[in-house]
């Protein structure tokens, strides 16, 4: 049985990029760049003030306090025509351009309005004071952003300001998610006995909408060969297609066998991980196959852990995995098991340091305890008893941002 790391490390190796989209910088947030932009013009394109205030000549203002005779107003978005001549200044708004014959400006709560049109400089400037320089920030045919950044919202701001409304991306992957199951009905539905609703199919989903790749729920499979083999055959159209149950030991788990059948290449299918052992990875074509055991929390759990590094590397991405920090255990702890485990926790912070409580879980089926969680706590598999406050690995997951403050 290979470990972790050799799991991930191999799916990570099978995952290449797709090629390219272009889409509206409206949807640009959270894919990588697949070109460099350039900058068609300087920012600021021209002189402008970076103040409310009057501008003038910085040489008229050396003695101060000073009177200039006020001639003219600038908003913004007008460029003036008249010229500042000296002992003369213009009021000038934030973001209008310098007058020409002005270098400075002086902001308005270093000055006084005078009844006779005038104003009082109460104090000197120097041209580069309250001015922004035309093209200080960029230069024209400036490169803005290489290929390969990540597109965050403020990025999203730079396009915008070279004039982009589209962009080239690296192509998400198409990821299909089957589930398989004959106790499974859908959520609309009430289970008989014997049935349970189908949440694998959701969270996945949802996991795979979080990577930024566009997500596909098939409708349930039952455990039946001739039926799964339809579905996965034609989920095989997907660059990336998780399969969820029939993974396991059990007389109807055919999942491996169908994808051998179907000319999968199986890279493996038993992982030394708790929870997800029966985890499958391989390979048809251009398209990867991940089986992920039925059990929601170990579903989940495989594709923290193996499927999202590897969607991240076909997105683009450099840097493949969430976070890794040392936390403090905030309990005495014993692990009753050998294997590797990824162990729903609470991680929190307080004053700027890490705290992780292990969540009192029911075992691997205890949803409700991976619901509360927002982290994994790596436990190696052989020490196995943990003092309150010693350090441990802790992966933190996408809601950890959102939730490591509540307690
Ligand atoms: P399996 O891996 O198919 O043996 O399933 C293991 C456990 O996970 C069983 O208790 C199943 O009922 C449950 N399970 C399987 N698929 C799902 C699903 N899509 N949603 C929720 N639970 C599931
Ligand atoms: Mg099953």
């Amino acid at each position: 049985m290979i470990s972790v790391n050799e799991a991930v490390d191999i799916a990570l190796n099978q995952s290449s990029i797709l090629g390219t989209d272009t889409i509206s910088i409206l949807e640009a947030k959270g894919h990588i760049l697949a070109e460099d932009v350039y900058s068609d013009m300087d920012m600021p394109t021209f002189d402008k003030s970076a103040m409310d205030g009057y501008a003038l000549k910085c040489g008229d203002v050396k003695n101060v306090p000073t009177i200039l005779e006020v001639v003219g107003m600038i908003p913004a978005g007008v460029y003036p025509e008249f010229v500042i001549k000296s002992g003369c200044a213009a009021k000038i708004m934030t973001g209008a351009p310098l007058p020409g014959g002005a270098d400075g400006v002086q902001m308005v709560e270093k000055t006084v309005a005078l009844d006779n049109g005038s104003v009082k400089i109460l104090e000197s400037v120097s041209p580069e004071m309250h001015v922004a320089k035309k093209g200080e920030i960029i230069r024209t045919n400036d490169k803005v952003i290489t290929r390969g950044s990540y597109i965050s919202s403020a990025m999203v701001g730079v396009l915008a300001t070279v004039g982009r409304e589209q962009v080239r991306i690296f192509k998400p992957p198409q990821v299909g998610i089957l589930v398989t199951g004959d106790e499974l009905v859908e959520v609309s539905r009430k289970p008989e006995p014997g049935q349970i609703r189908n949440s694998n199919g959701y969270v996945l989903y949802n996991q795979v909408r979080e990577c930024g790749a566009s997500p596909e729920l098939f409708s349930i499979a039952s455990d039946n060969v001739e039926e799964l083999s339809k579905k996965i055959d034609s989920g095989l159209k997907n660059d990336v297609l998780l399969i969820s149950g029939g993974m396991s030991m059990g007389e109807l788990d055919f999942v491996k066998d169908i994808c051998e059948k179907l000319g999968v290449q199986i890279y493996y299918n038993k992982v030394n991980i708790k929870p997800g052992k029966p985890t499958l990875f391989g390979r048809r074509n251009n398209s990867l196959v991940f089986g992920l055991p039925g059990n929601p929390v170990s579903a989940s759990t495989v594709f923290e852990i193996i499927v999202r590094p590897a969607i991240r590397k076909i997105m683009g991405f450099r840097q493949f995995h969430n976070l890794k920090v040392k936390a403090k255990i905030d309990r005495y702890f014993v692990s009753s098991t050998k294997r590797e485990s990824c162990l729903s926790a609470r991680t929190f912070l307080v004053n700027n340091e890490f705290f992780t409580s292990p969540l009192p879980s029911k075992g691997s089926a205890d949803f409700m305890a991976f619901a509360n969680s927002n982290s994994f706590i790596h436990i190696p598999g052989e020490v196995n008893e943990y003092k309150k406050g010693q350090a441990v690995d802790v992966t933190l997951r996408d809601e950890f941002e959102a939730t490591c403050l509540d307690q």
